[in-house]
């Protein structure tokens, strides 16, 4: 499936629930929002559906992420049933790390590999700070967990904030010294019309490599083999058991080569994680729309996938909470 651009579009972002165990600061501001009613979510039913709707223009991977994805009841089932779909190679999850070490041996017995777990700091009384609770050592250890099960890649993704977490640099660059861990900094975006954010909150990926150098030595870069690589730059810190990614959407953009698409958990398409343009999937499923006709309603609807605010020159912004998206 390739969009008006060129683009070739081979995975979906599944947006489980817009409910969330945490509430970091950054991301879920605004603590009196409203949550969606259970029946305005799709069912695990609908989202099968729509990803074998999917499977038929090539789609290949599905990462499952939210609100925090392990809220959602038979989250295990969905996995099982999304990889029994032809064509559907990879699925995996963006977890806060929470509820992991629960349900890490059965995602893997389900086919679950690759997982992402966000992780701001390494000092348990921020943690508590900056997400409202006091769960950091749960996710220490699921993060040990999910190493010791043979996940791979494991994959921490770390939002660097000025004034809150960047003081710890060195601490995450170490973790990837001693364990098999991709540790991704991720520049700080204007998502949410809560998200107090200014150019000026950006800690850069250059001012983030320069400070790591400066005390680690030069990074090598590292290109990935894998076939799923997305849009980090890899390095490693010479003899480092695992890897620094940067993800630099505000400094160094990755519009032109944005592969994925996003389903919010009540059932819309986002095209761009920038556009507030969605498209209701979920009415033409309820009004009995079937597999082979959803496909092509897809097929037109993505092919209009934007090109992105920063290859078009917009300023980057979008108005839905990051915790309806997923990210
Ligand atoms: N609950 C899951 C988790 O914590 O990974 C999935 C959803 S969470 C919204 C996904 C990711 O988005 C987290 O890594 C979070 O740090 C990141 N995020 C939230 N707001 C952001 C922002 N304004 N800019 C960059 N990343 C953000």
């Amino acid at each position: 499936m390739r969009d008006r651009h060129g683009r070739k579009i081979e995975y979906l972002r599944v947006s489980l629930t817009d409910r969330c165990n945490l509430a970091c600061t950054y991301c879920n501001p605004d603590r009196n929002f409203s949550l969606l009613p259970h029946e305005e979510l799709l069912t695990l039913e609908e989202i099968g559906l729509v990803v074998r709707a999917f499977s038929r223009l090539g789609l290949k991977k599905v990462r499952l992420t939210g609100g925090e994805p392990l809220l959602r009841k038979g989250i295990v089932d969905l996995v099982a049933r999304l990889y029994a779909i032809e064509g559907i190679e990879e699925v995996c999850l963006t977890t806060n790390g929470v509820l992991l070490g629960d349900h890490a041996d059965a995602l893997f017995r389900a086919g679950v590999r690759h997982v992402n777990i966000s992780l701001d700091t390494l000092n348990p009384e921020r943690f508590k700070e900056v997400t409202g609770r006091d769960e950091f050592h749960r996710v220490i250890s699921a993060i040990h967990k999910v190493i010791d099960l043979g996940f791979s890649p494991v994959k921490v993704n770390t939002v660097l904030l000025k004034g809150v977490n960047a003081d710890e640099l060195h601490s995450f660059v170490e973790m990837t010294i001693t364990h098999p861990i991709e540790w991704r900094f991720i520049e700080f975006m204007p998502i949410g019309t809560h998200c107090r954010w200014t150019e000026g909150d950006v800690f850069t990926t250059d001012e983030a490599k320069e400070r790591i150098e400066a005390r680690f030595g030069p990074l090598e870069e590292v290109y990935p083999r894998g076939k799923w690589h997305g849009p980090a730059r890899l390095f490693r810190v010479k003899g480092a058991r695992g890897l620094i990614g940067f993800i630099s959407p505000i400094s160094h953009h990755f519009c032109d080569t944005c592969n994925r698409l996003r389903l919010t958990p009540e059932g819309r398409l986002r095209l761009c994680l920038f556009s507030d343009k969605e498209i209701d999937i979920k009415g033409p499923i309820r009004s009995g729309m079937d597999e082979a006709g959803l496909s092509s309603f897809l097929k037109e609807v993505v092919y209009n996938k934007p090109l992105g605010p920063m290859a078009e020159e917009r300023e980057p912004g979008c108005n839905r909470a990051m915790r309806a998206i997923g990210g």
